[in-house]
């Protein structure tokens, strides 16, 4: 009798020291312009000084990121690198020095699908954007030499990287913002502030839920919806999802459509339209690894993704007039219409 009132008081109190912590909590929300897109961020805290100041913190830390690794910045020490580093080892910062130890990380994973050396493909296809002529064929072989990811070394005790070839060009485009939404993210945590969402772009980094709430609700940007087919929207939390392919930034050659995405083994730019959002413990490996399953072929991404841990996939591509959405074992429910 005794143990049931203890038991059943227990559970009475609980929830409600719960509920009149959390109903001193505001919902705050900031956005501002970041390597090239929109960061946001959405959390809970009961103190408009300290929310102002943590979000004027995660800006100025993505600034700070920005810095490092632009490819649009000449003083930004990527761009350093690319100058100084063929030359001699690079001294280079944590962030860079991290992101890099990472990006290799999913190159290897990938066999090179996912490639940071890929810039001077990267600055044809741009160029492709704005002429709307495709890449000079002998210039795409020459700018093919010059990118492999083997290339990199990393000297872990001195944190210095060297690029063994002279011409090389790195590009974080496919894992920058994933990067800077985890620092975001760890941030605002590190000052307390823990029921949190960070959007950079498409990468999106998740604390705890917020109050009350089983997740964030987290609407995945598919190609298909146009076509009839229903969202997408998850319910996550403590937890990052990225969806590569985005739809508005492509070129078009001779009437077809090419992605800003590259396969490094063949130096084209993917063709059509397709996403890929894949579900991972943090935004810097989503990032990544969205890219490189859009370069894989579809069996090979399957394996790759049902090979990691705490890892899950979305593929949505075309197939003849309609289109196809097939999902990794362990997707979480939210997508309807998986094969
Ligand atoms: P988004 O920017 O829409 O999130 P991605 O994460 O897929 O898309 O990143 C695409 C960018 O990454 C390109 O604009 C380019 O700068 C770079 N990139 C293109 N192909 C590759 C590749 N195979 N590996 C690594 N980076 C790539
Ligand atoms: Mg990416």
């Amino acid at each position: 009798m005794l143990l049931t009132l203890a038991f059943g008081l227990t559970l009475i109190l609980l929830p409600c020291h719960l509920c009149a912590r959390d109903r001193q909590l505001k919902h705050y929300e900031f956005s501002l312009p970041r390597m090239g897109t929109t960061f946001s961020i959405e959390f809970y805290s009961p103190d408009d000084a300290a929310a102002s100041k943590a979000a004027d913190a995660a800006f100025a830390r993505a600034e700070e990121l920005e810095q490092v690794m632009s490819d649009y910045r000449e003083d930004s020490e990527l761009m350093r690198l690319a100058r100084e580093g063929a030359s001699a080892p690079f001294p280079a910062s944590n962030d860079l020095y991290d992101v890099l130890a990472k990006s290799i990380r999913i190159s290897e994973l990938s066999h090179g699908a996912f490639d940071v050396t890929v810039g001077p493909l990267v600055e044809l296809w741009r160029k492709a954007r704005t002429t709307h002529r495709f890449p000079d064929a002998s210039e795409l072989a020459k700018a093919k030499t010059l990118v492999d990811y083997r290339n990199i070394e990393l000297d872990g005790a001195r944190r210095t990287v060297f690029l063994k070839r002279a011409g090389m060009k790195l590009d974080l485009g496919a894992i920058g913002k994933g990067y800077a939404a985890d620092q975001m993210l760890a941030l605002l945590q590190s000052r307390g502030i823990r029921q949190t969402m960070v959007v950079a772009g498409g990468e999106v980094a998740l604390g705890a839920p917020p109050p009350g709430k089983a997740g964030w609700k987290v609407a995945i940007d598919t190609p298909d919806t146009g076509a009839g087919n229903p969202p997408c929207t998850l319910l996550l939390h403590d937890i990052a999802v990225s969806t590569s392919g985005d739809s508005k930034q492509f070129v078009e050659v001779n009437g077809k459509r090419y992605s800003h995405v590259i396969d490094p083994s063949t130096g084209m730019a993917l063709e059509g339209t397709a996403s890929t959002t894949v579900i991972a413990k943090d935004a810097t490996t989503t990032d990544a690894l969205g890219t490189a399953l859009s370069v894989l072929p579809a069996a090979e991404g399957m394996r790759l993704a049902e090979s990691l841990a705490g890892v899950a996939a979305l593929w949505v591509r075309q197939a003849g007039n309609g289109w196809r959405r097939y999902a990794s074992r362990g997707f979480p429910k939210g997508c309807p219409g998986l094969e």
